[in-house]
């Protein structure tokens, strides 16, 4: 296979096809396929020990998958040593060579590669400036903050323009403040590039902010994998919808089905609409899952959805989470956007009626 590290980029799209990893006799990947799209940023999302790292690594080629193949524009790539590949990481610990400046990091990699000393340092000048670190090259590196390292780290990765970044939880040694600019930095990096970038992370806010994509893991598997809205808005299953932010789940029985829509009766003998995954045909009893900002909190009607009283009231600045302890004495929370006075106009002990906005119930797969 050509060296293709200096071409200029397009993203290159990632197929992985049925790959399986043993360590020993442990599985750490169970039979994952993914498709990546050329350009685009996708993410692997999922708990410690799921096996996103593992999967990144042999994106990489850093691990061989015990089956299945690693494919790159529709070439197997599975086998090729990780300098044969055009992908390049950044790891969370930045990795760099204290030794050298800030230029000779970034011009590390094109070095190896035995390209011309005028060569590297245009692309150098380039990277200095996509990464807002312009006149900083002759600095050492260890004289930069956490997050101008980290940005050299990234300008280094980027610098023999590879198709594909991996990128390790790159974030994840950054204070808040930094790991929120930083996002939004991955993100214009990313689309002025035009490099595929897989990112791994197990901070879910992160995934929703960035991706374009997200692929949700648990235990060596892929759950689900959709835009952030589907993941959110749409889980398919009790464990993504749990992992991804807050939620309510509620047992309900389906009354009938038509096209993509049931309709459903909840404990309090209300019927609502519910939207379920495309690969299942709900009957009998199911978990529907209801985001606490997608209901809202009424003084009892008889036409209220739900029926409760009110437990708990916690106010978070931005918002106030209402607690409700629902009729049949299950728990049900509401999440309420504050208003300038502050007050959420319920106290505790208030027996309250909850209503749904139209369509934000979702049937969960068994
Ligand atoms: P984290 O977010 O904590 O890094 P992860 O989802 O990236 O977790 P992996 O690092 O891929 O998880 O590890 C998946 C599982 O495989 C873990 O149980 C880990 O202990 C195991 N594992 C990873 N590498 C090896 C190895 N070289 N030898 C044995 N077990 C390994």
């Amino acid at each position: 296979m050509t060296d293709t590290r200096t071409t200029a980029a397009h993203g290159g799209a990632i197929g992985l096809h049925g790959i399986k990893k043993w360590f020993g006799n442990f599985q750490a990947v169970d039979n994952v396929s993914l498709d990546i799209r050329s350009n685009e940023f996708f993410t692997l999302l999922g708990p410690s020990g799921c096996g996103k790292t593992t999967l990144l690594r042999m994106i990489a080629g850093f691990e061989l998958p015990t089956e299945g193949q690693v494919l790159l524009d529709g070439v197997d790539i599975s086998r090729l040593l990780p300098n044969q590949r055009p992908v390049n990481t950044v790891f969370q610990n930045y990795a760099l060579f204290p030794h050298l400046t800030v230029a000779e990091n970034i011009g590390f990699g094109l070095k190896m590669l035995g390209k011309s000393k005028s060569e590297i340092e245009s692309v150098v000048k380039d990277m200095l400036k996509l990464v807002h670190l312009d006149g900083r090259g002759n600095n050492p590196v260890t004289q930069l903050s956490g997050g101008q390292q980290q940005r050299v780290a990234l300008a280094r990765a980027l610098a023999p323009r590879p198709k594909v970044l991996l990128l390790d939880e790159p974030l994840s040694a950054l204070d808040l403040k930094l790991r929120k600019s930083m996002q939004m930095e991955l993100k214009r990096l990313q689309l002025e590039t035009g490099i595929t970038f897989v990112f791994v992370t197990h901070d879910q806010e992160e995934a929703l902010t960035m991706s374009d994509r997200i692929a949700v893991m648990s235990t060596g598997t892929v759950r689900q994998v959709g835009s952030p809205w589907d993941i959110y808005d749409r889980p398919a299953e009790r464990f993504v919808a749990d992992f991804i932010g807050e939620t309510n789940f509620l047992e309900v029985d389906v009354l009938s089905v038509s096209g993509n829509k049931a309709r459903v009766r909840l404990s309090s003998g209300s019927e609502i609409p519910a939207t379920f995954p495309g690969d299942v045909t709900p009957s009998g009893k199911v978990t529907i899952v209801v985001r606490p900002e997608h209901a809202r909190v009424t003084a009892p009607a008889a036409g209220s959805v739900l029926r409760g009283s009110v437990h708990d009231i916690v106010y978070l600045g931005t918002d106030t989470h209402l607690h409700i302890r629902l009729d049949d004495g299950s728990g049900f929370m509401v999440r309420q956007q504050n208003a300038r006075s502050g007050d959420c106009g319920f106290s505790k002990g208030d027996a309250v009626g909850i209503d749904f906005s139209d369509d934000v119930a979702q049937i969960l797969r068994d």
